[in-house]
């Protein structure tokens, strides 16, 4: 992968399911992009004035060497953004594998795989839900549908929990948890690290729930339990049937 590879790559329900590779999505931070796609708002990448830029290194295989000595030629910044090309290049060959192994949706976003935690029906969200605060959101399907890790992050507690029956919870690098419950089998320890989609546990109807479905929280590094529709929107991964911005369901 060379410098300048995008930081967001979409895959999922914004593309077809049968496309494996994504298209770019750049937000900054990377000097130089090697797809056709101009940058936005940058008027000095002009298509007919090839400079630093998108349709010089466009062409070029080893796009570094081809840099012209005498152009101005942020070189710190060049190598920093091939590290960071190479780490990218590394979380999407693993959401890749994710997607491969059944995640539902997945999105790299700022260097950072995410995925949708499981396919299911949006049944609940986040709010005041029969006199009491629903504190994640709910998403049905059947007993023993694959739950995928949110992100990369190491498991804090796996197995009985009460009200949830059985959960998993994954501390990430950031300091927020994310929270799976009522699931039926979980499939990780205590202790073990984890990659964003891999699977960590199945759908079950465990503790008090009327139904199979995960419930699923996000925990703020702070130990705050927020709405996870727009801290998963915000990370590019939107939940069928509920729009982008994480309204909750009441
Ligand atoms: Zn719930």
């Amino acid at each position: 992968m060379a410098a300048g590879q995008s930081l967001a790559t979409l895959w999922g329900q914004s593309h077809p399911v049968d496309e494996p590779y994504a298209t770019l999505s750049t937000n900054a931070m990377i000097p130089v992009s090697t797809t056709t796609e101009a940058l936005p708002d940058d008027p000095g990448t002009a298509p007919a004035q090839p400079a630093i830029g998108a349709s010089r290194l466009h062409t070029s295989a080893q796009p570094v060497d081809t840099l012209d000595p005498g152009e101005d030629v942020d070189v710190a910044n060049l190598t920093k953004a091939v590290d960071i090309g190479a780490k990218i290049a590394q979380q999407a060959k693993m959401l890749r594998q994710a997607l491969a192994a059944g995640a539902p949706q997945g999105v790299l976003f700022q260097g950072a795989a995410f995925v949708l935690p499981t396919a299911g029906r949006f049944t609940s969200g986040f709010g005041a839900r029969w006199g009491v605060t629903h504190y994640g959101i709910d998403l049905a399907n059947s007993i023993g549908t694959p739950i995928y890790a949110v992100t990369d992050g190491v498991v804090t507690e796996s197995g009985p929990a009460s009200g949830f029956g059985m959960w998993v919870v994954l501390q990430h690098p950031d300091g927020s948890h994310s929270v799976y419950g009522h699931i039926n089998r979980s499939l990780v320890k205590v202790g073990e690290k984890v990659t964003a989609g891999e699977k960590i546990a199945e759908m079950g109807n465990r503790g008090q729930s009327t139904g199979p479905h995960l419930h699923f929280e996000i925990w703020t590094p702070g130990g705050q339990k927020i709405n996870p529709l727009p801290w998963l929107a915000a990370r590019g991964i939107a939940i069928p049937g509920t729009g982008n911005d994480g309204p909750s369901h009441d």
